[in-house]
């Protein structure tokens, strides 16, 4: 396995891996892999010829006060995941080296960006949009892969990649929990017990309204009330809970089979976010 860390040289390593190994998939993460990325790799391995990790913290998607000096990093055990899974090339840049001195180019998609995460987190996405651009110019896959545990990141990367005529098909992956259904992210390492206990009330929220969704609720006022009084119980600090529309990311008053309910909370000082389709 190749580690890489100039645009140039990955440029011209998936020149080479794309003419002997296609497919070529990239997963792009910020690092701190857990069984989520894991998925997606194997996934990408699966169904790839060859597959590009991209280990890249993004300063551009953070906003002054977040957590960007705090965001876990494990870059040796990283390393060694992606050995195991018979990964091709890491690609893990040092952030001057994708913006540097005088870098003046952004990628904004703005009405997906809007809402949710977007309200609170002003720049997030431009970030987000840029690098993720920026990546796969550098990395030139065919395939590309991102979790559903980023929902809206999800939906605006399709966006993008339409619009910009970028080429390249980009897979949905379910998000992975753990066993008492908190959803897998780096930013757990960052709880503390207590956090952890109270973090689970998120998920349970989720699980909440979708079970009334089964028993055939529809009003979006009821199902977030319910997710509501599931979060308070966790005493977490809600920053979202909507129903949105799976495809414009509209928010819904009458959910419908396949919206998806998406919630975004602190615990702590750590914000948190999940989503789940709610399926009859
Ligand atoms: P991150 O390193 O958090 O930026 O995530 C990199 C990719 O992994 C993104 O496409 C995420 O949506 C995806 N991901 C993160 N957590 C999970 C999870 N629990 N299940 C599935 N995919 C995930």
């Amino acid at each position: 396995m190749e580690v890489i860390k100039s645009p140039a040289e990955m440029q011209k390593a998936a020149g080479a891996l794309r003419s002997e190994a296609s497919p070529l998939g990239l997963v792009p993460t910020m690092g701190a892999l857990h069984d989520g990325h894991i998925s997606l790799i194997k996934r990408a391995t699966t169904e790839c010829a060859a597959v590009v990790v991209s280990i890249f913290v993004n300063p551009s998607q953070f906003g002054l006060g977040e957590d960007f000096e705090l965001y876990p990093s494990s870059l040796d055990s990283d390393l060694e995941i992606c050995e195991n899974l018979e990964i091709a090339v890491v690609y893990a840049p040092p952030a001057d080296a994708m913006f540097e001195k005088g870098y003046d180019t952004w990628i904004e998609v703005p009405s997906l960006a809007a809402g949710l995460c977007g309200a609170n987190r002003p720049g997030h996405f431009r970030g987000v949009a840029t690098v993720v651009a920026k990546l796969f110019s550098i990395c030139r896959p065919e395939r590309v892969y991102f979790g559903e545990k980023d929902y809206q990141q999800l939906v605006l990367i399709r966006r993008m990649v339409l619009d910009l005529n970028l080429g390249v098909d980009v897979i949905g992956c379910p998000t992975v929990r753990e066993n008492d259904g908190l959803a897998m992210s780096s930013r757990n390492a960052n709880l503390e017990k207590n956090e952890r206990e109270r973090a689970i009330f998120i998920s349970r929220g989720l699980c909440r309204a979708q079970d009334l969704f089964v028993a055939g609720e529809r009003s979006v006022n009821e199902l977030k009330k319910a997710a509501h009084e599931e979060l308070e119980k966790g005493d977490v600090e809600i920053d979202y809970i909507e129903v949105i529309d799976p495809e414009t990311m509209e928010l819904l008053e009458v959910a419908f089979d396949s919206s998806r309910m998406a919630i975004s909370a602190k615990v702590g000082a750590i914000r948190l976010i999940d989503n789940l389709p709610l399926k009859g």
